[in-house]
């Protein structure tokens, strides 16, 4: 399990037992998937991303409040 986020190196497996990095499955809800690609800013064209369940991002690119 990776982060989705192209530039983030957060790897569940590499984590350390203790830390507090979290990770997501992205909403299959079109709505708040896309939501979601909006809040974080990936720097690619976000039309041709299409939901997965192998798609994780991790709660470095959440803000407290979005959870
Ligand atoms: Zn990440």
């Amino acid at each position: 399990m990776s982060c989705f986020v192209r530039n983030c190196k957060n790897i569940k497996r590499l984590m350390p037992v203790d830390s507090q990095i979290t990770f997501h499955r992205f909403p299959k809800d079109d709505v708040r998937f896309r939501e979601w690609l909006c809040s974080i800013d990936l720097g690619w064209n976000l039309n041709n991303i299409k939901w997965s369940e192998n798609m994780f991002i991790c709660s470095e690119h959440f803000n407290e409040q979005d959870f």
